[in-house]
């Protein structure tokens, strides 16, 4: 057993190398893909169900390689992150789409997603503020979009970040609601204005009683406690008819509106289709 033992650290040392040598090259080609503006937002359209007109748009991260392959952020935020290169890539993506909301209707939301570990960050606050005031978008066009493995990591700091946020008149949404371990102790503890149902729950309630009861009681849930709901993740028309019955407030999803690039967003605000 301790040779067999040993021989398994032996033939774990070249794997380990090769992952290690693979993340070092991933953050070279990150470093030059941000220097080179290879990475951009896109922008995913969310509409007022109500009123069948669009609300705002989601900026989605999007790394174009210059093969024209595309990196999905799942892959290459992690790695900003390892590399200490998320503040930066951050108020690099921030400014660029602060940019480009000017360019929409002044009623038009622009939705920001800041990863966990930025929570952590006491002067999250003060560096959005200082880029939408060097852009010149005003504070209420903006909602930043956290997640609940935010909360938990360094729960006595993200509160006093989100506080800041708010204070400043900025719009939280609890992102990926239903996901993740204590969404009902979050709702209390922190002041939200929304929050996005998961796309795993929108898909899968035609197909499950019980599911559906859930998404029935996590939009009550919210308008008891009177903030806006979304759902994502609404690819078909029966689920977006679904929706609309059950009064959720905005929808989001690929027959709605793909993430698109920001002049194919302007061509979308001016067919302005109602859903
Ligand atoms: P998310 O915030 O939950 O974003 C929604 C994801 O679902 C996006 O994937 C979007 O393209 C995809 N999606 C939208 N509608 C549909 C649909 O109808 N069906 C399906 N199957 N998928 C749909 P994406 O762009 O790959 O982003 C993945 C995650 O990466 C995001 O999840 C977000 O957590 C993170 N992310 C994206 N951009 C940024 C960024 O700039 N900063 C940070 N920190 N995280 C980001
Ligand atoms: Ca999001
Ligand atoms: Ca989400
Ligand atoms: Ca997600």
């Amino acid at each position: 057993a301790k040779k067999a033992g040993r021989n398994n650290v032996a033939a774990f040392i070249p794997a380990m190398l090769e992952e290690l040598n693979k993340q070092v090259q991933l953050e070279a080609q990150l470093r030059d893909a941000m220097r080179t503006g290879l990475i951009e937002p896109y922008y995913q359209p969310f509409m007022d169900l109500g009123t069948r007109k669009l609300a705002g748009f989601e900026a989605l991260a999007r790394w174009k390689t210059a093969e024209g392959r595309f990196i999905p952020p799942c892959d290459f935020i992690p790695v900003a992150e390892d590399a200490g290169r998320i503040v930066e890539l951050t108020e690099q993506l921030f400014r660029r789409a602060c940019k480009d909301a000017m360019s929409w209707p002044s009623d038009t939301i622009l939705s920001f997603n800041v990863s966990p570990t930025q929570l952590s960050d006491r002067l999250l606050g003060l560096r959005l503020l200082k880029i939408m005031g060097e852009v010149g978008l005003p504070v209420q066009r903006l909602e930043i979009e956290i997640t609940e493995s935010a909360l938990i990591q360094d729960a006595a700091v993200a509160k006093e970040v989100l506080e800041d946020l708010t204070k400043a008149g900025i719009r939280i949404a609890l992102d990926d609601f239903g996901t993740g371990y204590s969404s009902l102790s979050q709702l209390s503890n922190y002041q939200f204005q929304k929050i996005k149902i998961d796309r795993s729950f929108i898909q899968t309630f035609e197909t499950s009683e019980k599911q559906d009861k859930v998404v029935r009681a996590m939009v009550a849930l919210g308008h008891g406690l009177g903030v806006q709901v979304t759902a994502e993740g609404i690819e078909e028309p029966s689920q977006l008819q679904y929706l609309q019955e059950l009064c959720c407030d905005l929808g989001q999803g690929y027959l709605l509106g793909r993430p698109q690039p920001n002049d194919e967003a302007i061509h979308f605000i001016s067919s302005s289709i109602d859903v």
